[in-house]
């Protein structure tokens, strides 16, 4: 399927996103995307985690919708399979029927996520939002979010292209490598990485990303 080009829709100052989507892997702030009349992530066929906390969403999805959680979501959590069109069974003209009360994870899902990593959100079920993908322009009003930007990229092509680089399986799809590079950009900010074997790269990848998700690398 051939995916079409559209204006360039603003992404904000690198950097201030960077930051703000650290944060909101942490778990201490959400997103907030311009996303306009965009529909993407509820017509690409995603499945939805219900946590207990989106019990609000849960009372308005018809049980019909809901499944236990697919497999790589938590145990115990429900699951909004999508229709076999890839639409969400919430949406109905274009439009969420339960947009107060949707789930955490409409909430947190940013997109931009993959234009600051340099890559597509996944194949031809996903032309939707590449599309979008594609328009996002961020802004580099500084040196530092030109850098940033450059380090996330770099990051994620190493996750990509050096796989067996790592001691340990690392994320293989769009948005676990976009994920992991968020995580540990920092390792390509330092001009010395050029010198650096490959297998030193992924291991300084590896303790970013645990120093990370330890919450000490937050700023
Ligand atoms: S694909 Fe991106 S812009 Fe479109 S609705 Fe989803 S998050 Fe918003
Ligand atoms: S619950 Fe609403 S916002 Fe979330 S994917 Fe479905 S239609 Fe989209």
């Amino acid at each position: 399927m051939t995916q079409s080009s559209s204006p360039a829709v603003a992404a904000g100052p690198f950097s201030s996103w960077l930051l703000k989507m650290r944060r909101s892997l942490l778990g201490s702030e959400g997103m907030d995307v311009p996303c306009g009349d965009c529909v993407g992530c509820c017509v690409s066929g995603y499945s939805l985690q219900l946590r207990p906390e989106d019990y609000k969403a849960a009372a308005r999805i018809p049980t019909t919708f809901v499944v236990n959680a697919a497999p790589g979501f938590a145990k115990g959590n429900l699951t909004v399979a999508a229709l076999p069109d890839g639409l969400c069974p919430m949406l109905e003209d274009r439009k969420c029927t339960i947009y107060s009360d949707r789930p955490q994870t409409c909430l947190d899902y940013d997109c931009r996520i993959f234009a600051a990593a340099g890559i597509d959100a996944g194949g031809d079920d996903k032309v939707v939002i590449n599309t979008r993908v594609r328009a996002w322009e961020f802004a580099y009003p500084e040196l530092l979010d030109r850098q940033e930007h450059d380090a996330v990229r770099a990051a994620a092509a190493f996750i990509r292209d050096r796989r067996d680089s790592f001691s340990v399986r690392v994320p293989a799809g769009p948005m676990g490598i976009a994920v992991f590079a968020i995580k540990s950009y920092r390792v390509f900010l330092d001009s010395s990485v050029t010198s650096k074997s490959d297998a030193e790269i992924a291991r300084a990848i590896l303790e970013a990303a645990r120093s990370f998700d330890s919450g000490a690398a937050l700023s």
